[in-house]
């Protein structure tokens, strides 16, 4: 494969910096090179810097030249929490929250995860994974390439296993990358009683998610409505047994201890976090457990927004995803959540973008590989219509991605859609 050059860039933002999840002060470094250039080859950055240093170099002059100019170029985003796999839109709860109904009486008339429970365990894997592989292609025309993807809406044996399935598949037919978790532990299905859910969950599903290489992590929903502390506690221990890499939504609708428990028990990630206290979040500054805020939630419900000045100034290393899914965050817009954290979560466009890239990557456990643009790294690169990298929080819900491309190769591009058929996919002269 041909060297790539991406050069002319107004701005690069490498996000190089310190080895680890940022925190603090170091949340607001984001390695700017203005008039910078990047250089990759076999998938991997073999240089950045200003682009007329980056051009001499030797391997530049064989490589396939990206023309920058006018652009920012960022590392491509990673969506650390996602529920991709679902049957149908719920346009049903739509309505009626727009009425005024509360998710109790949302719930009473069939909606909420049960009715997604109830059409997914009906669709067929080619309809599912046809689905996911629709939704991957929206995540990338916004910059992303890389997604968690959460399972959750089977809660039974083969409806779950059905849905890691899918993910796999659609993960080989997508250019993105798709990371499974093993989300059996959403709620409580209601067609199981709640101990026998819980033996099924622990010793058959966690065991066999594991040993047949379906998930990287498992998840728990630890809340009202969803699993108490203990349960959550034992799910964790089953998987942890089970070699699987710990997730939780903590602390959503009510403050729980699950976020503390996740970080003592060295979960990579808690999620939601609306209701951490002063204690937990000294907690988690001390653990190495990313803090990851789900913006487009709020925004969708109209409900409070995640405190993350606290957490920042508080230690805490913070990530920013979309959770999209039917019911509560149908988006996969990361620039929506950058554009959220900065105007409704008082984040700087410096720490919005670090949480979307190199935190992001922490929180599915690959921030050695992705999530920066340094040498040796994935050249996983977003390029957005933009001379100033603050354009892209600035701009809201405004489609500026210019182009995605996923270890060295391009996945996306604005010209693709323009010209369909016509367009050929190595020309990246923007038209006028
Ligand atoms: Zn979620």
């Amino acid at each position: 494969m041909r060297p790539i050059l991406i050069t002319g860039a107004s701005q690069l933002l490498t996000m190089a910096g310190p080895k680890g999840p940022r925190r603090g002060a170091s949340m607001r470094q984001f390695g700017l090179i203005e008039n910078g250039a990047l250089l990759a080859r076999d998938g991997l950055v073999v240089a950045t810097g200003r682009s007329a240093d980056v051009e001499r170099l030797p391997e530049a002059s064989d490589a396939s030249v990206i023309d920058a100019s006018g652009k920012v170029v960022v590392p491509a985003f990673v969506d650390s929490h996602t529920h991709l796999v679902f049957a149908q839109p719920r346009l049903t709860d739509f309505e009626m929250r727009i009425g005024g109904a509360k998710y109790e009486q949302i719930a009473k008339a069939g909606g909420g995860i049960a009715s997604s429970v109830r059409t997914t365990r009906a669709a067929t894997r080619e309809d599912l994974t046809a689905r996911a592989i629709y939704y991957a292609q929206q995540a990338l025309s916004h910059g992303t390439a890389t997604l968690e993807v959460k399972s959750g809406y089977g809660l039974d044996a083969e409806s779950e296993i059905r849905i890691l399935e899918v993910i796999r598949s659609a993960g080989l037919l997508s250019s993105a990358e798709l990371i499974p978790t093993f989300l059996g532990a959403h709620v409580v299905p209601a067609d199981t009683p709640r101990a026998a859910y819980l033996k099924l969950l622990t010793r058959e599903l966690i065991p066999h998610v594991a040993r047949e290489g379906l998930a990287e992590f498992c998840d728990v929903f630890c809340d009202r409505g969803a699993y108490t502390l203990e349960e959550a506690r034992s799910i964790f221990r089953a998987a942890a047994r089970n070699k699987l890499r710990l997730k939780i939504h903590a602390e959503q609708l009510t403050r729980t201890g699950s976020a503390v428990m996740a970080a003592r028990m060295g979960a990579v990630s808690a999620d939601h976090l609306d209701c951490v206290t002063k204690a937990d979040i000294a907690l988690l500054a001390k653990s190495r457990t990313i803090a990851t805020l789900l913006p487009g939630c709020s925004m969708y419900l109209g409900i409070a927004y995640p405190n993350a000045r606290r957490l920042i100034d508080g230690g805490v290393a913070v990530a920013l995803a979309t959770d999209f899914n039917p019911g509560t965050s149908p988006t996969l817009n990361m620039t929506l959540m950058i554009s959220l954290a900065c105007t409704q979560m008082n984040m700087s466009p410096a720490e919005a973008l670090v949480a979307a890239t190199i935190n992001a990557a922490h929180a599915v456990g690959r921030g050695d590989r992705l999530g920066s643009l340094e040498e040796g790294k994935q050249a996983d690169v977003a390029i957005f219509d933009a001379d100033d990298f603050r354009e892209i929080p600035y701009y809201l819900a405004m489609h500026t991605c210019w182009m995605t491309i996923r270890k060295g190769r391009l996945v996306w591009s604005r010209e693709t859609q323009c010209q369909g058929e016509q367009c050929d996919n190595h020309s990246h002269t923007p038209h006028s």
